[in-house]
């Protein structure tokens, strides 16, 4: 029988070195000149669990923002907003064979809704639902609730990402024009599609990161105080749609790998949740084919295996 390890700073430090070499296998996203200029070498790794230890290894303190990783607090505001029943009468529930950005099944299937929140058609569908008199009053009310998840007051959004997204933004612009000949997008789809490069854009550090798995771990409450800040059913939709559909087209292979909920983002950061014991945020900008970061999912497999985090297997 394998020995369990311990969860210390020194163990952590041993993952990073030995998930590091993972890099060389993927590359920076360069869709933007802005994630372009990440170090693909970083690796960063923050702990947060839910007893209040915070271990932190690597390049922990790089900067980089939420992309697709936005997609689950946007689907959290929305279900908040409007209710299960609404945001799911707008988009599915089921895990998709596709990349991210694809637009194929759109017209294919399922009454023309996008295939889940977690890909850039759901997420878009999701943005327009959030409610808000202007697209300034809806943006601040996912980064107040990102900044309650996190404790972090300070959370901004990075303008350079920013204007690039909106710039270089025509795929996620087609899937909004469609889906709005069709009747899933109801308000007005630059508003939607604003607020949608608006949440891609915020700036977050893995410690951020960890902090918001923590909350998921704990059911929505921060673990200093009981109080339910968020609907524990709504966080648990979130986990569950992160475990069938967070890591792109890799999100089977990931839950057999790994076995607990994460969502990634093509800056290369990935935001897990360990129900009951922990969040852990990994940046690593070196990303696979899938959009996923190489040495981050490599980080969160020895995790899994060394710590027994494995819902199915425990
Ligand atoms: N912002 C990018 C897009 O919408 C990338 C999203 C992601 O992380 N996959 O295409």
């Amino acid at each position: 029988v394998e020995k369990v390890r311990k969860l210390t700073t020194e163990y952590l430090e041993r993952v990073l070195t030995n998930s590091r070499p993972y890099s060389a296998q993927g590359k920076v996203a360069d869709y933007i000149p802005e994630l372009s200029k990440a170090n693909p070498q970083a690796l960063g790794i923050t702990i947060a669990t839910c007893d209040g230890q915070v271990i932190a290894v690597g390049e922990c303190d790089t900067k980089f923002t939420l992309q697709s990783i936005s997609k689950v607090i946007s689907l959290i505001r929305a279900l908040e907003d409007c209710g299960e029943e609404a945001v799911f009468q707008k988009v599915g529930m089921e895990p998709t064979g596709d990349p991210f950005n694809s637009i194929i099944r759109l017209e294919a299937l399922n009454h023309h809704k996008p295939l889940n929140p977690m890909i850039n058609a759901g997420a878009i569908a999701v943005a327009s639902m959030i409610k808000g008199k202007n697209v300034e009053e809806r943006f601040q009310g996912i980064l107040s609730l990102l900044k309650t998840m996190t404790g972090n007051p300070k959370l901004t959004m990075n303008e350079e990402v920013y204007q690039s997204e909106k710039k270089t933004g025509d795929r996620n612009r087609s899937l909004a024009y469609f889906m709005k000949s069709t009747g899933i997008i109801e308000t007005d789809v630059e508003e939607a599609l604003d607020l949608y490069f608006r949440f891609n854009s915020i700036n977050v550090q893995c410690s951020d990161l960890a902090k918001i798995g923590c909350f998921f771990a704990n059911q929505g409450k921060l673990s200093n105080k009981q109080e339910e800040l968020v609907s524990a059913d709504h966080i648990g939709i979130a986990k569950t749609i992160m475990l069938t559909s967070g890591m792109y087209n890799a999100s089977g292979e990931f839950a057999i790998h790994v076995g607990f909920p994460a969502k990634s983002g093509v800056s290369g950061g990935i935001l897990a949740s360990v129900p009951g014991q922990m969040g852990i945020g990994v940046i690593g900008p070196a990303i696979d084919e899938k959009g996923n970061s190489v040495a981050g999912v490599h980080v969160l497999k020895t995790l899994s295996k060394d710590l027994f985090l494995n819902m199915f297997r425990t």
